[in-house]
């Protein structure tokens, strides 16, 4: 079988930085989760959860290491990795082309596979049949998609990551600029969507969100504070 078999990550010792004489942005973190679980991270707003996400993809300078299905993730490309694990950013960017360009940028897959994890990550439950302005596999994105909601955006980038195959999801929620309709149809999606053996990790804003992960992490100033189930909490 191709690596990845499955969506297990360890964590050891991470600390990180953006610059070369930055501070410290993450700090001396380590933690395991295991294939399949959902995991929810909270913390203040620059207590660095995003910075975490965007290290697992070594976007930012880290120290320690991850592992991602036992492997280190500093031995594989970077390629390799970013199609392997998907990151959801705050305000995730587009592609400026048609929906079908973004979903699928390599033109591997059909139309139906395309609609039919449309339809999954919920993108249709946002719009009504036949409804003006009506996203489709034809939709033009604009200005890396800037002619779209966030929400939208967020679930476009889901959707890719369905067709990926992605055995590890990670979604940065947005922050102000994502409706509770919008942040459920998300969430529903996370829980009922994904294969069993897909690894989910979500960063929240509201604790409610979350309240039914398998476990919840919580960072502060860089430090990884808690780990452990809801109810340990
Ligand atoms: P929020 O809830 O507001 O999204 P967060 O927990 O995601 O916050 P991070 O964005 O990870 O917080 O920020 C952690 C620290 O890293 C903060 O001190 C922040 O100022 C710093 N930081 C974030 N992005 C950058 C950047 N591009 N360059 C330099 N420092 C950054
Ligand atoms: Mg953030």
């Amino acid at each position: 079988a191709s690596w990845p078999t499955s969506g297990d990550l360890r964590v050891e010792n991470l600390s990180a930085r953006y610059s070369q004489n930055g501070p410290k942005v993450l700090n001396d973190i380590s933690f395991h989760i295991e294939s399949g679980q959902r995991v929810g991270i909270v913390g203040r707003t620059g207590s660095g959860k995003s910075s975490l996400t965007l290290s697992l993809l070594r976007c930012i300078l880290t120290e320690g290491t991850v592992y991602y299905d036992g492997i280190p993730t500093n031995t594989i490309n970077l390629d390799a990795l970013r199609t392997n694990i998907t990151i959801i950013p705050q305000t995730p960017e587009l592609i400026s082309g048609t929906l079908r360009q973004n979903l699928d940028p390599f033109d591997q897959h059909d139309d139906a596979t395309l609609n039919d994890a449309l339809q999954s990550a919920g993108l249709f439950s946002l719009q009504d049949e036949g409804e003006e302005g009506r996203l489709s596999l034809d939709s033009v994105i604009s200005g890396g998609g800037a002619n779209l909601s966030v929400g939208q955006r967020q679930i476009i980038a889901l959707a890719r990551a369905m067709v990926r195959g992605s055995k590890l999801l990670i979604l940065d929620e947005a922050t102000s600029a994502i409706d509770y309709k919008t942040d459920s149809i998300i969430q529903n999606t996370l829980r009922t969507e994904l294969g069993g053996d897909v690894t989910v990790i979500t960063v929240a804003h509201r604790l409610q969100t979350i309240m039914d992960s398998d476990k919840i992490m919580v960072l502060d100033g860089g430090r990884l504070v808690e780990f452990g189930t809801p109810k340990e909490l």
